[in-house]
């Protein structure tokens, strides 16, 4: 049996973030009573017509240049002709032999560093309507969302696994985040995936037959997904069968993928030119400015993290990957806590935090200063660790300043020797036995002395000063 290798590439299809759509002036939001934000154009009456949102091009273009994409000059749109009860005019408008922009690349994090996943193309198109399903036996279309501008990003077949395949997503994801183009939801649709996935005989070059994965809404189902596929494609080859070009729905209840219909060919959409669009031109100072005007993007704030923060390259990559989270860390800096103790905490407590009850950073209400004022405290010794997570849990919801919390529960560790020092002594002489065995050299009792002041303390005694404490104190009277 030959050992197999996956190929997959990817067409991300991200809505962009703009007020209104991408050929009329009605809005883009997200949620509203269906069919409201509707106009002649976006429903496709008879002799409306179209006029390209200039913002809509902005922000792809600026995608473009984030992705290292090559900006053409000219390019076109074209209708692509489908019926669907979703799309009204029965084309979308996109583009095809000459799309916004071409040959671009975005590097992904793998096991032994970075690699390089090119970028075919990016073109700009319009967002279909929504189909509402009923109980079965009718369907109900919401043409809110039709016309809201979309790119789609086509990479070439170079991610080798799922992991990677998920990966890419994420960075793609983070760099649209830091651009402000597209709120990359996943669950809502904004940002979302169709996955080409064939397998071929590891050691050759050629590509086996092609599958089309849809319905993909997280990043866990990708995954999902393409492992499940894969299996499937090579059960089927190992048993002499042959895998059919075909576009298939992953079900994400049985984690199974089921065909959905044969892969249509650019053919079958008979594309040709929009006779109601102009040709996009776009000057060489307008593209200039525009990429004069983009914010510092995951990969050089990853690299000044190293750079000018001391952090491991890794830890970089953990705190950059959410813009979010990369703004709440830098935000927590400056307030006397080195770097890397603030790190620890974000990947560390924070993350954790929001992992748990599956939010976002918005969700903590804990301010950046406050988390440096938290960290502080342990670093004085003020309180340990155990109790600041405690603290944490709690200014996680309500946002209090961590040193109020620490107050008001009379949290701060006890430090003073005299008081210490009184502690241990009471200690020490409940349990002469123990004294004794410490003495003759049983060094691990310092642990077990050090718990039973923590105990008399209500855990408030300096762990670190109890156990030096001990040692002294225990010490007395030896030779
Ligand atoms: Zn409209």
């Amino acid at each position: 049996m030959p050992e197999f290798e996956t190929v997959i590439g990817l067409e991300v299809h991200a809505q962009l973030k703009t007020e209104s759509k991408i050929f009329c002036s009605c809005s883009t939001r997200f949620g509203e009573a269906p069919n409201t934000n509707v106009c002649p154009v976006c429903t496709g009456m008879p002799g409306s017509l179209p006029v390209l949102n200039a913002r809509a091009v902005e922000y792809a273009v600026k995608m473009a240049l984030a992705v290292h994409c090559q900006v053409n000059r000219r390019s076109l749109f074209a209708r692509k002709n489908y019926f669907y009860p979703d799309l009204p005019m029965g084309y979308q408008i996109s583009q095809y032999d000459q799309p916004l922009a071409e040959h671009g690349w975005v590097e992904i994090p793998v096991e032994e560093g970075t690699k390089r996943i090119g970028i075919t193309r990016i073109h700009m198109e319009n967002d279909a309507g929504k189909l509402l399903h009923s109980d079965g036996t009718w369907s109900q279309v919401d043409l809110n969302r039709a016309g809201t501008p979309l790119i789609e990003i086509v990479s070439e077949p170079d991610l080798r696994s799922a992991a990677e395949a998920v990966a890419y997503l994420k960075s793609l994801r983070a760099i649209l985040m830091y651009l402000g183009i597209c709120d990359g939801n996943m669950e809502e649709g904004s940002f979302r995936c169709d996955a080409n996935v064939s397998i071929r005989p590891r050691g050759t070059t050629g590509f086996g037959t092609r599958t089309e994965l849809k319905n993909m809404n997280s990043f866990r189902n990708v995954e999902r997904a393409i492992l499940a596929e894969v299996r499937r494609q090579v059960e089927l080859v190992e048993d002499g069968e042959a895998v059919v070009q075909e576009t298939r729905l992953f079900d994400a209840a049985k984690g199974v993928t089921r065909s959905m219909r044969g892969k249509e060919e650019a053919h079958d959409y008979r594309y040709f030119p929009d006779p109601d669009l102009v040709p996009l031109v776009l000057d060489e100072a307008q593209i200039a400015a525009w990429k004069a005007e983009l914010p510092e993007l995951p990969a050089q704030r990853r690299e000044r993290f190293v750079t000018t923060l001391g952090l491991g390259a890794a830890d970089a990559e953990v705190l950059t990957a959410e813009k979010a989270v990369a703004d709440y860390f830098e935000a927590a800096l400056g307030h006397g806590v080195e770097a890397k103790k603030i790190a620890n905490w974000v990947m560390g407590d924070v993350l954790r935090e929001l992992n748990d009850r599956g939010v976002g950073m918005e969700a903590c209400r804990l301010s950046p200063v406050g988390l440096a004022h938290l960290v502080a405290m342990v670093e004085a010794g003020t309180i340990n660790a155990s109790q600041a997570r405690a603290v944490f849990r709690e200014v996680f919801d309500s946002g209090e300043d961590p040193r109020a919390v620490v107050e008001r529960h009379g949290l701060a560790q006890v430090s003073d020797d005299a008081a210490l020092e009184a502690w241990v002594r009471e200690v020490l002489e409940a349990n002469p036995d123990e004294v004794a065995r410490l003495r003759a050299g049983e060094k691990k009792l310092v642990g077990f002395f050090v718990g039973q002041v923590m105990r008399r303390s209500g855990g408030k005694a300096n762990p670190g000063k109890v156990s030096e404490l001990v040692a002294r104190v225990a010490g007395e009277g030896q030779p």
